[in-house]
């Protein structure tokens, strides 16, 4: 084994052996058909997918000590032959297996509870590495729940000096085959040259690829491990980034987009009409927008603010720049309720300075619907509200430069650039309230500009909304809460969801639950009820008594998480409130407190894990949406956040946004200053990654070279 992984080191990298990548992994050596279907269902299907399969841990047998000589309390590796095998049932649903191992000099147990499969894997005579925290119990050594590993007969003696790397098993594919398989694809397509330009990795100090990935499957010491997992995390956020500033420079960098007129009449009269100043957040962000839209490159901005922070207002400015350059604008929002709320709050503003503006949804009707797209068409209508209906095929515009986006993570990229590519190179600008750390805005977005609206206008401080952690035994006193907060004149919301579940399950909770408070709850008050299930004229009418003040309690879905704002609403329960994730919670919470009188969030919980703990921890400690978002991140990890905003984007083996955050922001700029010097990867040093950050974007390209 230790002459075959020198082989990856001592050959010369063959440019050809890169292909041999995507052979399916049948084409390795010791892949039978049995052992390929195996390893398919375990998503191990093509050579790369074994290549990139690293170990989850290292046992160092190097330091495996004789049995006698491992000091009491110390994490060792001890090497020896299985004596003994027993699974005992002491009681109903307790199972302990002991595996007595020993060596020349001693023995030691390892104990483990309710894992009755550890004894099906080994028997009695097999060599095994064992390591864990040795112990005395009773006058015996035993390590419990200690890490096993069967070491194969041919590995022999020569295994003792060394480092095993533990890769994972799947069913059909025991660890030590699964090592052996890694190795033969090592040899059959290890010696790949390194994608990442030379400079690049003299400069960030990065051993070679080759190196890396004989280093981090069979280490010759440990110390190894670090330096090849560092250069191929490095490698998948560098390529990640490199393929989201390859996308910004298509748009950005090469088609012509309009040149706005920024400081024109319409802008400055809409700032006149506004009840308001601008704060000085969104005074900075829109002149950051303003300079895109005036400059011929394609905007590819994200405004990012929480709740309240007034997103609203820079938007206005921006689509009364469009009216003033006398071309057009589409405003996209993801639920009908917003898109009639920006109609809403908006649509006056445009009228003050005579700017034509129509509503485009599912529910439009067909007469108006067809007037719209007529006016659209020729151009008589400027600005354009509305939700999915606005990237229908059949919706036209006579000429579109600015299309923005309302709380973006629901949309798809696809969606997103749908709506732009009803221009010819329009201005993108992409408004989220969901306040996103860092690490994961560059993954995602890593192809947008940000603007950030910190400070929330006229910002109360954060006493202004007390968050109470309530449990079952004191929902009478909350809801005491909601009746003295109606007896002053103010309003509640009750939050009910039931995530992972239907649309319809959900709806029928917030039904019976409105049903509840109407009827034993609050018969005094009036309750009103709001389900994502209920037709978009039923929804708008239920909004419009909560706003009007004809609703006291409005019982309600996750619906009214986005945008909904009414500033009599000063309470809100949250059932079931360990269902959320912490973003979702910060969401709602922004719904309340909005006006001048302070709020009161009250989490109903009952959280059954530490991590549901922890989150309704945090939510109650800290009103701050980003700290929130590290949190989260934190605790859920990437993997789930990812896979929750976007199906599309590559996973990363082995980079993490939470530990490799300095990575990251290398990569980044690495990636920008590579695409600056050579737009079009046309030196021979970037050939290769390009190939690669080419295929990380998949599909998504279609749109890119279209749009
Ligand atoms: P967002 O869209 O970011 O959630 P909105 O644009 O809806 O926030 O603004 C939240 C509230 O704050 C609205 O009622 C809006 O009228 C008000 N507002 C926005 N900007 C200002 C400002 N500069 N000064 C005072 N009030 C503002
Ligand atoms: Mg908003």
């Amino acid at each position: 084994m230790a002459a075959e992984s020198e082989r990856c080191t001592a050959t010369a990298a063959n440019p050809a052996v890169r292909a041999l990548w995507s052979h399916p992994v049948s084409d390795v050596r010791l892949v039978d058909a049995r052992r390929f279907e195996a390893l398919s269902k375990a998503g191990i299907a093509r050579v790369e997918d074994l290549i990139l399969h690293y170990p989850f841990r290292y046992l160092d047998l190097s330091t495996a000590g004789a049995i006698r000589e491992v000091p009491l309390g110390d994490d060792a590796t001890v090497v020896g032959v299985v004596r003994d095998v027993r699974v005992k049932r002491p009681r109903q649903r307790l199972t302990i297996t002991e595996v007595a191992i020993a060596d020349d000099t001693g023995v030691v147990v390892g104990v483990w509870f309710n894992q009755p499969y550890i004894a099906q894997r080994i028997k009695v005579d097999d060599r095994v590495a064992m390591a864990g925290r040795l112990e005395m119990d009773f006058g015996l050594k035993q390590m419990k729940t200690p890490f096993l590993e069967r070491l194969d007969a041919e590995d022999g003696p020569s295994q003792l000096g060394r480092i095993l790397p533990v890769h994972r098993a799947t069913e059909g594919v025991s660890p030590n085959w699964m090592r052996r398989l890694v190795l033969e694809a090592l040899s059959l397509a290890g010696d790949v040259p390194d994608p990442l330009p030379a400079a690049l990795r003299v400069r960030r100090q990065l051993p070679s690829l080759r190196h890396s990935l004989r280093a981090i499957h069979f280490p010759r010491a440990l110390s190894e491990v670090d330096g090849a997992r560092r250069r191929l995390a490095y490698g998948e956020l560098f390529t990640l980034q490199l393929a989201m500033a390859l996308r910004r420079h298509r748009v950005v960098g090469e088609s012509p987009g309009h040149s706005h007129t920024v400081d024109g009449e319409r802008m400055h009269g809409l700032l006149a009409a506004l009840p308001f100043k601008l704060t000085s957040d969104q005074s900075s962000a829109l002149a950051e927008v303003l300079a895109d839209m005036g400059r011929p490159a394609p905007m590819n901005r994200m405004l990012l603010g929480d709740v309240g922070t007034g997103k609203t207002a820079v938007a206005a400015c921006a689509l009364a720049a469009v009216a003033d350059s006398g071309t057009q604008a589409a405003m996209m929002a993801p639920t009908e309720v917003l898109a009639a709320q920006y109609a809403g709050k908006v649509g006056p503003l445009l009228d003050a300075i005579g700017v034509r503006w129509c509503l485009l949804t599912g529910s439009t009707s067909p007469t108006a619907r067809r007037q719209h797209l007529r006016e659209l068409a020729d151009g008589s209508v400027t600005v354009a509200f509305g939700t999915h209906a606005l990237i229908q095929d059949d919706v036209t515009y006579d000429h579109l430069t600015l299309a923005i986006v309302d709380e973006q993570h629901r949309f798809g990229v696809q969606q997103r650039l749908a709506l732009r590519r009803k221009g010819e190179a329009a201005d993108l600008l992409v408004m989220t309230a969901t306040p996103i750390p860092r690490s994961l805005a560059l993954t995602l977005y890593g192809d947008l500009d940000t603007s950030y609206l910190r400070e929330r206008p006229g910002d109360r401080g954060p006493e202004h909304i007390r968050t109470r952690l309530v449990n079952a035994t004191h929902r009478a006193a909350a809801y005491d809460v909601v009746r003295a907060a109606v007896a002053a004149g103010r309003q509640a919301y009750v939050v009910c969801a039931l995530i992972d579940e239907s649309d319809a399950a959900e709806a029928r909770a917030a039904t019976r639950e409105a049903e509840r408070l109407r009827t034993r709850v609050f018969p005094d008050l009036r309750v009103g009820l709001l389900t994502g299930k209920m037709r978009p004229a039923e929804k708008s009418a239920v909004m419009e008594a909560f706003r009007d003040g004809d609703v006291d309690v409005l019982v309600s879905t996750t619906v009214i998480e986005v945008g909904v704002d009414v500033p009599n609403a000063t309470v809100m329960i949250v059932e079931d409130a360990e269902r959320f994730g912490l973003a979702q919670l910060h969401q709602l919470r922004g719904r309340i407190g909005r006006g001048e009188h302070p709020g009161e969030f009250l989490v109903f919980a009952d959280p059954r894990t530490e991590e549901g703990r922890q989150r309704m921890k945090a939510i109650a400690s800290t009103s701050d949406g980003f700290a929130l978002a590290e949190e989260d991140l934190r605790l859920r990890g990437e993997g789930e956040l990812l896979g929750q905003r976007q199906s599309g984007l590559p996973r990363l083996r082995l980079a993490s946004l939470v530990d490799d955050a300095e990575l990251l922001e290398m990569a980044r700029e690495d990636a920008r200053t590579i695409v600056e010097s050579d737009p079009h990867m046309e030196l021979a040093e970037h050939a290769l990654i390009a190939i690669e950050a080419h295929a990380m974007l998949g599909d998504d390209e279609a749109w890119v070279k279209s749009g």
